[in-house]
C-alpha cells in the first residue's frame, strides 16, 4: 500500500537545480529517513511534500491522489520543525488544541484528541504549563503533540532534535522511536544530517547528495552493502577506509594487490577484462584486525591512538595509496605511536568500488 509517491520530482530556483529526478515510493506505516550532508536538498524535498515549496518538475501523489497543486492544509500532512514554534502565551493544552479550534471542531473531539496525544507523549503532567516552563525536549514533544492532534496521513519531521543538547537528543530520539511503535499505521518522513539518528529510527533510509538519491535501503543494508563510495563513507563512524588496489585475478573471488605489498581476495565476481584494473578497496575501521602473519591487507604505522575504554581507535600514517586509514579495535590495547602493524579483515567484510565509485556488487 503506497502512502506517498514521488515520480521524477525536481526543484529549481531560477537556473539553479537543487533536486533532480527524484523517484521514491513510501508505504503506509513506514518511517523513512532522508539523510545527507547540509545543503543536499533534504528540507527542500520535505517542504515540497508539505506544499510549502512548489514542485518544478515531476509529480507527488499522497494516497494515489495527485497533490502538486493542492494547498498544504488539504494534503493531510503535519510538519514538525527544528524550532518548535509554540505560542508562548498559550498552555501546552491550548498549543496542542489550537489547530482544531481554528478548524471549529467540536469541543469533545478536541479534548479527546489532546488527551490522546498527551498520553502518547507522556505530557499529561504538563498540560497547564506555559512553554517557558518546559525543557527543550518537552517543548519538542508539545510540537509533536500538535502534529498528532491533527491526525495526519503523513508526519514530516525536519531535524527535530538539532536544537537539543547531546543527552536530550538521545533521550528524545528513543521517544520518537517509541512514538512510531505506538502509531504503527502512521507514515513518517524524518529529515536529519545525523547518520546515527537515521540508522536507529528508519525503516528505510534515503541517502541524498547534491540533489540526487544515492541509495535507498534498510539501515543495515546500507551499512553492509553501500552502492557507492559516498554511501560507504556517509554511513558508519569513523567512515569506511578506502585504499587504492589493483585487480590481479578475476572470477568469483577476485584477487587484489595493494601498494604496500598487501593482498586480498574479495568474494565479488569480476570479468577477465578487469585484470590490471585500478579499483578502490573499502574496509570499515571496526572490521580491521591485527595479524602477525604474512597474509595481510595493510602494513601501517600508528600515528595517533585514542583509548576510549570500550574501543581503541588507531589513526595511521598516510602511505602507499592508503591515506587516513583508521582502525577501531574492541577493548584496550597497549600499542604506542610509531608502532608498525599488519592489518587484515575477513573477506566478506571487504567492499570493492570501480573508478566511478560504484560498488562491484551492483554491477550488472
Ligand atoms: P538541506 O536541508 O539538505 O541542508 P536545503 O534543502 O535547505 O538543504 O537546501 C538545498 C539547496 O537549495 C541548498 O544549496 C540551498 O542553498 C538551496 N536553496 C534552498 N532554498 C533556496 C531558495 N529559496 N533560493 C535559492 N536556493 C535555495
Ligand atoms: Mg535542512
Amino acid at each position: 500500500m503506497t502512502s506517498l509517491s514521488l515520480k521524477g520530482v525536481s526543484k529549481s530556483y531560477g537556473k539553479v537545480e537543487v533536486l533532480r529526478d527524484i523517484d521514491l515510493d513510501i508505504g503506509k506505516g513506514e518511517l523513512v529517513v532522508f539523510v545527507g550532508p547540509s545543503g543536499c536538498g533534504k528540507s527542500t524535498l520535505l517542504r515540497m511534500i508539505a506544499g510549502l515549496e512548489t514542485i518544478t518538475g515531476g509529480t507527488l501523489e499522497i494516497d494515489d491522489e495527485h497533490m502538486n497543486d493542492v494547498p498544504p492544509s488539504r494534503r493531510g500532512i503535519a510538519m514538525v520543525f527544528q524550532t518548535y514554534a509554540l505560542y508562548p502565551h498559550m498552555t501546552v493544552r491550548d498549543n496542542m488544541a489550537f489547530g482544531m479550534k481554528i478548524a471549529r471542531k467540536p469541543r469533545a473531539d478536541i479534548d479527546a484528541a489532546v488527551a490522546n496525544a498527551a498520553r502518547i507523549l507522556q505530557l499529561e503532567p504538563y498540560l497547564d504549563r506555559l512553554p517557558k516552563a518546559l525543557s527543550g525536549g518537552q517543548r519538542q514533544r508539545v510540537a509533536i503533540g500538535r502534529a498528532i492532534v491533527r491526525d495526519p496521513k503523513v508526519f514530516l519531521f525536519d531535524e527535530p532534535l538539532s536544537n537539543l543538547d547531546a543527552a536530550l537528543r538521545v533521550a528524545t530520539r528513543i521517544e520518537i522511536a517509541q512514538l512510531k511503535e505506538s502509531m504503527p499505521d502512521s507514515t513518517m518522513i524524518y529529515v536529519t544530517h545525523d547518520q546515527v539518528e537515521a540508522m536507529t529510527l528508519a525503516s528505510r533510509i534515503v541517502v541524498l547528495h547534491g540533489g540526487n538519491i544515492e541509495q535507498v535501503g534498510a539501515p543495515l543494508e546500507l551499512y553492509e552493502r553501500p552502492a557507492n563510495t559516498f554511501v560507504a563513507q556517509f554511513i558508519g563512524s569513523p567512515a569506511m577506509n578506502l585504499v587504492d588496489a589493483e585487480i590481479t585475478g578475476t572470477g568469483a573471488a577476485t584477487g587484489l594487490r595493494l601498494a604496500d605489498g598487501g593482498k586480498a581476495s574479495v568474494p565479488i565476481a569480476s570479468n577477465p577484462g578487469d585484470k590490471g584494473r585500478a579499483v578502490r578497496l573499502g574496509v570499515r575501521p571496526e572490521d580491521l584486525k591485527i595479524t602477525q602473519g604474512d597474509d595481510y591487507l595493510l602494513s601501517v604505522e600508528v600515528e595517533i591512538v585514542e583509548a576510549l575504554g570500550e574501543t581503541t581507535v588507531f589513526y595511521f600514517k598516510p602511505e602507499n595509496g592508503a591515506s587516513g586509514v583508521i582502525a577501531k579495535l574492541p577493548g584496550i590495547h597497549q600499542i604506542a605511536k610509531g608502532s608498525r602493524l599488519r592489518l587484515t579483515a575477513d573477506p566478506e567484510k571487504l567492499h570493492l568500488f570501480d573508478d566511478k565509485g560504484h560498488s562491484f556488487l551492483y554491477r550488472s
